[in-house]
């Protein structure tokens, strides 16, 4: 598992380079995810026929080439021919059935930008942002094929936390603290229960908010709705730490993910898988699934 960020492809730490510290708590939190994975709380799925929601995600792609900006159908072949959108589409519509349909359309918006709107119940993916995704990957890859597996997976990424917006409004889910946050978080949980490739995926999405932290001249906007783009990557960095600390070694290892956060990481993620489950899974298709051996 490698961490891919601005500058360079991080090399692997053995677990044995760790301080002795870093590996008490390591498997600490090993631990702590095990024994959660142990006792997996009883779900009281809501049955079908009561859910009453027949609403489905639909894929929109404006594909015609008209008024376009030049580079919009090399964009427009990536997500088409990867069939990105479709494949973070059918896996939302396997987790839920929503009250109304939700079309997510994938256009030009003259600015790099994904969104969720209430009102329409409509999510927007720009191609102007899977062009941001390629230039900030594209150099810093090792090769095309490694730029290409970062844009996909920062395309879930955004892609499912557009859909937690969906979800917080279309089923009236109860969220206190920013939403923006929580909506981070189940995009990372939806990623992980997908495995070693979901994992990847919310670490490509991860260094995208490190990469936009980084950029010259970026002010931190404070009073935003989200958090700061740092943070952003710091959260999501814990979480990933927090539900699989063997794996995410590098992340402590490097001091992408300083000591002190990472010490409450196994707990941190344990809580908002909990809190997940509660909230989301009775009005789910399905519960949450299990993660994959840490
Ligand atoms: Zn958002």
């Amino acid at each position: 598992m490698r961490l891919v960020l601005l500058c360079c492809v991080l090399p692997t730490v053995a677990f044995a380079q760790l301080t002795e510290a870093q590996q008490r708590e390591a498997r600490r939190i090993s631990e702590l995810m095990k024994q959660d994975a142990a006792r997996p709380a009883p779900v009281k799925l809501t049955p079908p026929e009561q859910l009453l929601k027949r609403g489905t995600v639909r894929l929109f792609v404006h594909s015609l080439p008209v008024n376009k900006p030049a580079d919009y159908a090399a964009y427009l072949r990536f997500v088409t021919d990867e069939k990105l959108l479709q494949q973070a589409v059918d896996t939302v519509n396997e987790l839920a059935a929503l009250p109304r349909d939700v079309v997510v359309t994938f256009r030009d918006c003259g600015e790099p930008q994904a969104f969720y709107e209430p009102k329409s119940g409509g999510i927007t993916f720009c191609y102007e942002l899977v062009k941001l995704f390629d230039q900030l990957y594209t150099k810093q890859a090792k090769s095309p094929g490694e730029a290409k597996e970062l844009i996909r997976g920062a395309v879930f990424f955004v892609f499912f936390h557009e859909f937690g917006h969906a979800l917080v409004h279309e089923l009236g889910l109860p969220i206190t603290g920013r939403e923006e946050d929580a909506v981070d978080q189940f995009a990372t949980l939806l990623l992980l229960e997908q495995g070693e490739q979901g994992e990847a995926a919310a670490l490509s999405g991860a260094a995208f908010f490190l990469a936009l932290a980084q950029l010259p001249g970026k002010k931190p906007i404070f009073w935003d709705q989200h958090s700061l783009d740092a943070q952003r990557f710091y959260n999501i960095g814990c979480w990933l730490y927090g539900a699989s600390p063997f794996r995410q070694v590098n992340l402590v290892a490097q001091g992408l993910l300083p000591a002190p956060r990472a010490a409450g990481c196994g707990d941190e993620f344990t809580q908002l898988r909990s809190s997940w489950k509660t909230i989301a899974e009775p009005k789910l298709k399905r519960p949450f699934k299990p993660l994959s051996p840490r």
